[in-house]
């Protein structure tokens, strides 16, 4: 089976409809055709600072999640990065393959550094997308099933993978990105230029899953849309209906035309009746399937420590022969 890798920051108390259709549920779906390792990044979350007992908290919840979601500890590898030294260890390798030019193109830095400034923006913000080459690498992923935000760190990942191999022999896989067209790229409610981001600077519009019910129907009533009356997909002048017919179609398995045909004459407020009441019944359980697990808080943590052990396993000889083409001496 091919091998996939892919990871999500413990960085919120809830995923959001973002991660779920653009990363989370393309892993549940794809736990038995591939060999999937799932991992909870606590070490890319602390590139932004992060109180300690909300990380460790957020952490499980996340790991809950992805359990609530569907992925089966049997099926696939679920862990927590920080319990495999070797992401941080091939991380330190990848830095060094890795132009300091290069890695200042990322986007992704620049957007999350501007912010508070670049001046106030961690090293390890800027070497965030090298640690997230290491996490692929390490275990030769083929292929990385990742939202559209994500497009241009996995190009560096290949990038570096093939710098690699050419410079010490073949060592790693070169990894290829797995990104759904439809649902790569969930627009926030309120900002439809935007992505829907757990960073975001506001909540409102954010679906998340675990929050209440009401509140969700609530942000989808009051996305933006547009001036016009018509419900048509128009990704360029109809940003936020469009977003909304995307998030529709993803949950509701009709596609964006039927949609439209079944929409024509109707306005904008009946689109966002039915679909908040979509929303909150396809996650009505998921909240207290959430729960359920994190009340069991003694089995979460035997499937980190198996999940662990399985990944530090799949990972020791990778690192090895990357320590060893580098010309490090073996440890005796
Ligand atoms: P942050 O803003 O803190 O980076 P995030 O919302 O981007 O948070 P991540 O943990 O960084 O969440 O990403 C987890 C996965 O979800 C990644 O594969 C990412 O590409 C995907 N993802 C994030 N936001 C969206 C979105 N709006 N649409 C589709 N996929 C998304
Ligand atoms: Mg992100």
């Amino acid at each position: 089976r091919p091998r996939v890798f892919s990871g999500i920051q413990p960085t919120s108390g809830s995923f959001h409809l973002g991660n779920y259709l653009g990363a989370v549920r393309n892993w549940v779906a794809m736990q038995d055709e591939f060999d999937g390792l799932y991992c909870v990044v606590d070490q890319h979350a602390i590139t932004v600072e992060q109180d300690p007992a909300v990380l460790r908290r957020r952490s499980q919840v996340a790991a809950a999640q992805l359990l609530a979601a569907g992925l089966d500890p049997q099926r696939c590898t679920l862990f927590v990065q920080s319990h495999v030294p070797g992401h941080a260890q091939l991380a330190w390798v990848m830095n060094c393959i890795t132009g300091f030019g290069e890695a200042s193109r990322m986007t992704q830095f620049k957007d999350k550094s501007a912010r508070h400034g670049v001046g106030a923006a961690t090293v390890g913000l800027f070497t965030y997308p090298m640690l997230m080459a290491a996490d692929i690498l390490l275990y030769q992923a083929d292929y990385v099933p990742v939202g559209e935000d994500q497009r241009q760190h996995l190009e560096l990942s290949r990038d570096l993978a093939q710098r690699f191999n050419s410079r010490y022999g073949e060592t790693f896989v070169v990894p290829k990105p797995y990104i759904i067209k439809d649902t790569g790229k969930i627009l926030d409610l309120q900002d439809p230029a935007s992505k829907m981001s757990k960073s975001a600077e506001s909540e409102a519009g954010l679906i998340e899953l675990l929050a209440d019910p009401k509140v969700n129907a609530k942000k989808i009533k009051s996305a933006v849309t547009d001036a016009e009356r018509e419900i048509r997909f128009d990704e360029e002048n109809k940003p936020g209906i469009s977003n909304l017919l995307r998030i529709y179609a993803a949950l509701d398995g009709r596609s964006i035309k039927e949609l439209e045909r079944a929409y024509a004459g109707h306005g904008y407020g009946d689109l966002k009746k039915d679909l908040a009441e979509l929303v909150v019944s396809t996650f009505g359980a998921f909240k207290e399937r959430t729960e359920a697990i994190l009340a069991e808080p003694d089995k979460l943590d035997a499937i980190f420590a198996e999940g662990a052990q399985r990944a530090r396993a799949l990972a020791a000889p990778t690192l090895d022969l990357a320590y060893d083409r580098l010309g490090f001496l073996p440890a005796v």
